[in-house]
């Protein structure tokens, strides 16, 4: 594979933690340390739990929020801790998207405005030109010119959806992260969008970041997925290799929460979802970040992270389990 186009590399996002009444209280930890490569045309998925960072990274990817530690490279170029002003013309060529359209389309405004509006930012294109792309960018997530001069709340959950991304297209980027787009949509347009996005991956090249809770979505349009706990990224490779040979106790237990056929079991025959609550990332747990819900956890789980090991079948996982013996199929890396 070539070089990557984006490349995250031990990024650490921190921020301060809020108490009563304006007072001081411990930061919360949302991203620790977490390492991920997007390739041009690929799509990675990146799953995990409600809270525990990956929309965040999504965030530092694209540099919404600056990671404390760690880097951000686009390109090849380091963006981690470039100005505003550095950055503005790079911006087209990356953008994101949210779960609400809302958040990125202004109701106040017609689609012509809101849509075209990255055009007049980051162009100097007259309104003709511009209205002329925004149609091109309608086309292209399959809406129709007619709707130029209609408003958001004339349209449906997934045609508000495919507006928000035809605002991100409008650009041309080359990295689009979308962060739970098809959560608040029915199966049926969820398909759909999916089915967009790989049609516009496929077509025009573009790579995506993929953020879900949904790990069916994930599994349909992701080439590579990257499972996240607590902030840290415990498990990552090749989608079929991770839904069909989990190598990290969490990725099971999210596994075996998916009903139908990816229902896994327990060797007592019992579903294996994880029990327990997800501990707070102001005070994350020493050692493996799991260690507190999982069932086969050793005293070492306790006090010392488990580095990154290779897994047979592609990708790595952050598992004592990998290296105290032969349980899984893991090996260790070789030393650097
Ligand atoms: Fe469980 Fe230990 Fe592996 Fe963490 S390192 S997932 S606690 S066995």
């Amino acid at each position: 594979m070539g070089a990557p186009l984006l490349e995250l590399r031990d990024v650490t996002v921190t921020f301060p933690g809020r108490g009563w009444f304006g007072r001081r209280a411990a930061p919360v930890q949302a991203v620790r340390g977490a390492s991920l490569t997007v390739a041009p045309g690929e799509t990675v998925g990146l799953v995990g739990e409600s809270g525990c960072g990956k929309s965040t990274l999504g965030r530092a990817t694209v540099r919404l929020v600056t990671p404390q530690s760690g880097q951000v490279l686009f390109d090849g170029r380091d963006i981690t801790r470039l100005p505003q002003s550095a950055l503005r013309p790079l911006r087209p060529k990356f953008q994101m998207v949210f779960q609400d359209p809302y958040s990125s389309l202004n109701p106040s405004l017609p689609i012509v405005d809101s849509v075209g509006e990255p055009l007049r930012v980051h162009t100097r294109l007259p309104a003709r030109q511009r209205a002329d792309q925004v149609v091109s960018a309608l086309e292209l997530v399959g809406l129709a010119a007619r709707h130029l001069y209609r408003y958001p709340a004339e349209f449906s959950g997934g045609q508000r959806q495919r507006l928000a991304l035809a605002r991100a297209l409008v650009l041309d980027p080359r990295l689009v992260v979308c962060d739970e787009v098809t959560s608040a949509l029915d199966v049926s347009t969820q398909n759909q969008i999916l089915t967009l996005l790989d049609q516009l991956r496929r077509e025009r090249g573009v790579s995506f970041l993929f953020v879900s809770h949904n790990l069916l979505a994930v599994r349909h349009i992701a080439a590579r997925v990257a499972v996240m706990y607590l902030g840290r990224i415990i498990e990552e490779g090749p989608t079929e290799r991770v839904f069909t040979a989990p190598a990290h106790p969490y990725t099971r237990a999210l596994l075996a929460a998916i009903p139908g056929e990816h229902r896994r079991r327990d060797a007592g025959g019992r579903p294996s979802a994880p029990a327990g609550e997800l501990p707070s990332p102001v005070n994350p747990p020493a050692g493996c970040p799991f260690h507190t819900r999982c069932p086969p956890v050793m005293d070492r789980c306790r006090t010392e992270l488990p580095p990154p090991t290779r897994v047979d079948g592609g990708g790595a996982v952050a598992c004592h389990l990998q290296t105290a013996g032969p349980t899984l199929a893991g090996r260790p890396l070789p030393a650097q």
